[in-house]
């Protein structure tokens, strides 16, 4: 996708604060954080939101879920974390590439 802002993340064409990366996810700090951590995990292959998942997604998604415990804890996230997937404009999407964030630490607004 050559017109999406985290592909070109991926792709190192716009800079990001790197976490972690191997075949399957890259994982950056928000821009805009909305707690002491918030990371965004997001699969290397281009895949739009929650709405477009197929049968093929089966693998990839229960990877990035496994990998989330793993990713909070190197942030230092020792007793939880919160996970939000926004999907859509009507779920609050900005960013038309799926993507899992990760939030915890200070400054954690409430959720209600
Ligand atoms: P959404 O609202 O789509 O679930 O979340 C998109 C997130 O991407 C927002 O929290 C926003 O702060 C973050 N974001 C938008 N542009 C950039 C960027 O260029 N770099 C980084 N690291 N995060 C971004
Ligand atoms: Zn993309």
């Amino acid at each position: 996708m050559s017109n999406c802002l985290f592909c070109k993340i991926i792709a190192g064409e716009i800079p990001s604060s790197k976490v972690y990366e191997d075949d399957q996810i890259f994982v950056f700090k928000d821009i805009n954080p909305k707690a002491a951590v918030h990371l965004l995990v997001v699969p290397k292959t281009h895949i739009k939101s929650l709405d477009e998942l197929s049968d093929e997604h089966q693998t990839l998604i229960a990877y990035m879920m496994l990998e989330l415990a793993d990713l909070a804890r190197s942030q230092g996230l020792d007793d939880g974390f919160r996970t939000i997937i926004n999907t859509g404009a009507g779920g609050g999407q900005e960013v038309a590439h799926l993507h899992i964030h990760i939030l915890g630490g200070k400054d954690l607004p409430g959720f209600n």
